[in-house]
């Protein structure tokens, strides 16, 4: 039998950078290398496979992509047959620029390019292969009772900050019957909710020789048995139609939760962000959701020290966090990303202490304001799908995304149970079971 680094079967380690995306994508790549004569590792040190998964929206997370092909290299050094694979958005189309850039890696391969791994795994490696084993990167292991699943992979939308749609490339959705039959599957292994990923999720569909769109996705998913919640991200809100509006309002399963990214609170910059949209137009959005749904939760996401951000832009956004109040928001720091628009054509003139100043305001805003929402919970008894333990306690999710924790004897993994709220903070919720409610 073949030996590997003294052991008689193949270990792998995939090491994941970014988003739920690339945790879904990984989680994929994991069932497909179980089903084949791999094992997990504990450690990279003790991989003879390593996937490196990566993100590289913003300059961060390519230093760390960086780092870790570093130390990586050297691990290849003390172990010639440690196997090398890189995936996610560091990917681009010069893939013969990477291999001579990182000639330790052995394989560069697209995000979501399944077939690309799989197919790698069995013409370079001494591994046993099934048709199983193809079928199992199709049919994902579900890790808890909530699910990721891909419907769209990159983005038209040409952001000037933003890095992905150069390296994810152009949309690309995933037909409609794949994602109702994956869905399926996962819900024969337990799961009970699904969240539709894509960077713009939004315009799931146009690709697609029948057109469908997400409101009809959302439709079709509504109608599958076991299934108890579906949610979806990332909106973008000039891609929000009235269709999917009202989908969502009408449709049990949905939950009332969305993310809709408005990134700033002034027209000037919405436009060098080439965002399409005016804050004006935001608003109108808004009200609509809010006349369907009147106590949906939102969230958002802020960029602050946009290049040539002053004072008074600025405080556009921050008067609009005040006004709107969102349940969450997901603040960032402006930074360079060579290649993009933004790079190109403005100065990255916001000091670094103006950035750090103006994140550190949203983030106590955002503290106060969620401190207030959650407080009203107080003594409301919720509706809780129950995720796992964390420090001896169970925790789960609302429809409206507040995380609950609550002590319970039982096994209450994957069930719906209702909580009656006794403590809040701007964080999570904490209660315990309501067997009347
Ligand atoms: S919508 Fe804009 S920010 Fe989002 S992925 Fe596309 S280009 Fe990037």
């Amino acid at each position: 039998m073949k030996e590997y680094r003294g052991k008689d079967m193949q270990r792998y380690f995939i090491w994941t950078i970014g988003c739920q995306m690339n945790k879904a994508e990984s989680q994929r790549m994991a069932s497909y290398l179980d089903y084949t004569d791999y094992q997990v590792a504990a450690t990279v040190q003790e991989a003879d496979l390593v996937v490196l998964n990566t993100c590289v929206v913003r300059q961060s997370a390519e230093d760390k992509v960086l780092g870790t092909l570093g130390l990586l290299k050297g691990l290849k050094k003390e172990h010639p047959n440690l196997s090398i694979l890189v995936t996610g958005c560091f990917v681009d189309s010069d893939i013969k620029g990477l291999k001579r850039r990182f000639p330790h890696v052995d394989f560069f391969f697209k995000p979501g390019a399944f077939s690309q791994l799989t197919g790698w795994i069995q013409e370079t490696q001494d591994i046993y292969s099934t048709p199983e084993t193809q079928y199992a990167a199709l049919k994902w292991r579900a890790p808890s009772p909530c699910a990721f699943v891909s419907i769209i992979q990159g983005c038209n939308k040409f952001c000037s900050y933003c890095i992905v749609p150069y390296r994810r490339g152009r949309e690309i959705s995933c037909p409609l019957g794949e994602v109702v039959g994956e869905v399926k599957g996962l819900v024969e292994q337990g799961v009970k909710e699904v969240t539709l990923l894509g960077q713009n999720v939004d315009s799931y569909g146009h690709d697609l020789s029948e057109r469908p769109d997400l409101a009809d996705l959302l439709a079709e998913l509504n109608g599958v048995g076991e299934l108890a919640r579906i949610r979806f991200l990332t909106n973008h809100p000039r891609d929000m139609s009235q269709k999917l509006i009202e989908a969502v309002a009408s449709l049990g399963k949905v939950c009332e939760h969305l993310n809709l990214a408005v990134q700033s609170g002034d027209n000037d910059i919405l436009k060098a962000m080439r965002r399409g949209y005016t804050i004006e137009q935001f608003r109108e959005l808004l009200h609509t959701i809010k006349l369907y749904m009147p106590g949906i939760s939102l969230s958002t996401d802020i960029i602050v020290g946009f290049p040539g951000e002053t004072d008074e832009q600025f405080e556009r956004t921050y008067a609009l966090l005040e006004e709107i109040k969102f349940d969450m928001v997901h603040v960032a720091a402006y930074s360079h990303r060579p290649g993009t628009i933004a790079c190109q054509k403005y100065e990255d003139n916001v000091p670094l202490g103006v950035k750090k100043e103006r994140f550190g305001r949203i983030e106590q805003l955002q503290t106060n304001v969620a401190t207030i929402i959650n407080s009203a919970y107080r003594g409301e008894t919720v509706e809780v799908l129950v995720e796992g333990q964390k420090k001896g306690k169970w925790y789960g999710r609302t429809r409206g995304d507040k995380i609950v924790f609550f002590n319970n004897n039982d096994d209450c993994l994957g069930q719906l149970v209702k909580i009656r709220v006794e403590k809040t903070s701007p964080w999570s919720l904490q209660g315990r079971v309501n067997y009347n409610g």
